[in-house]
């Protein structure tokens, strides 16, 4: 039975066994993965070959986000031991860079990241990985749970960046899962309500379902609209654009209240005008996100603690022999998908 799932090039996945190493270091553990979420990143790379920079030039196994069982322990792990549990943040940075040192080590420019050019990913039987970015899920956790943090894990950076005060109103534009992630962790992180924008209502639908969501179909109400009509003219405490829409990016400060902050997920694929005397004009705050740092531990407990429930957005589980045909319906791109995830066979 063939084991890893390949991009072989653009447009040809396979399904076959691929000589990977596999050796464990006395800082890592080896996992037997159990589920792995298809990413629209591991469609970008399906469909165009490339994300930015990062070219698919030689065969490379998919996935990055995913849970497992500890099957090997390297000498030196101290918090982890083979049965446990696990889920694995993707990006391992350089320990001693600049970047790592300060705590930001997403944007280490060394960082290394799974199912981006030229590093495998984890849609394979076994990874070898630093058990320092491997957390341990408690037991009432599910694995396909554990396979939602990476997701999740954006949105928290979204919520950590904006600075949520208790009862801020918040507002998402886009309704993709990166949007649906950032509306629950906004409200997780005290938002009293987070209003979510976006063209399609099969989307809003799923996201509206959750207590605290209202949504906002931008084909009938102006987001602009929308926000003023809940906040008596104020507008939101936080924005979140997880869009990349252009538009989308060129409205923001219509929609933040005096003094807010706006937090800027959705990546463009080109450079998109921005209004900043609009910005100005109101002082409000800018950020950005990219991927995560320090977030796992508590997105994992606010799952276990039952304040987060991701289980609605799991739209498919898939086993893996039919992962290729899971990856052309994440192509699709149909609108009631939210996340789609593999189950690896038992090994
Ligand atoms: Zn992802």
């Amino acid at each position: 039975m063939p084991t890893s799932l390949v991009l072989e090039r653009k447009g040809d996945l396979s399904l076959r066994d691929i000589p990977l190493d596999l050796a464990v270091g006395p800082d890592d553990v080896r996992i037997a993965v159990h589920t792995v979420g298809i990413c629209g990143s591991d469609v970008h790379y399906y469909t165009h070959g490339k994300i930015g920079p990062f070219v698919v030039t030689a065969p490379m196994v998919l996935g990055h986000e995913a849970a497992g069982t500890v099957v090997e322990v390297g000498a030196g792990v101290r918090h982890l031991k083979v049965g446990d549990r696990v889920c694995m943040e993707p990006g391992i940075p350089n320990p001693a860079s600049r970047a790592a040192k300060m705590g930001i080590y997403n944007v280490d420019s060394e960082v290394t990241f799974w199912a981006t050019p030229p590093v495998h990913g984890c849609l394979t039987p076994h990874v070898v990985h630093p058990a320092a970015y491997t957390y341990k899920l408690p037991d009432h956790v599910t694995f396909a749970e554990g396979a939602m943090v990476e997701p999740f894990a954006i949105g928290m950076q979204a919520a950590l960046r904006a600075r949520i005060q208790p009862g801020d109103v918040g507002m998402v534009l886009g309704a993709g899962p990166i949007g649906m992630m950032t509306a629950l962790a906004a409200l997780a992180g005290g938002c009293a309500k987070v209003l979510v924008a976006d063209l399609a209502q099969p989307k809003l639908d799923i996201i509206g379902a959750y207590p605290g969501i209202e949504t906002v179909n931008i084909r009938r109400v102006p987001a602009a609209e929308a926000i003023a009509a809940a906040t008596a003219g104020w507008g939101a405490d936080v924005v979140f654009e997880c869009s990349g829409a252009a538009p989308a990016v060129l409205g923001l400060p219509q929609l933040a209240r005096p003094g807010g902050a706006v937090v800027l997920v959705g990546m463009p694929v080109d450079p998109v005008l921005m209004d900043i005397v609009g910005l100005q004009a109101r002082e409000l705050r800018l950020e950005t996100v990219f991927r995560y740092a320090n977030v796992y531990d508590r997105a994992i407990a606010l799952i276990a603690a039952g304040k987060v429930d991701l289980k609605p957005l799991i739209s498919a589980t898939v086993p893996f022999a039919n992962s290729i045909a899971a990856f052309d319906r994440a192509a699709e791109g149909r609108e009631s998908d939210v996340k789609i995830q593999i189950e690896m066979p038992k090994a």
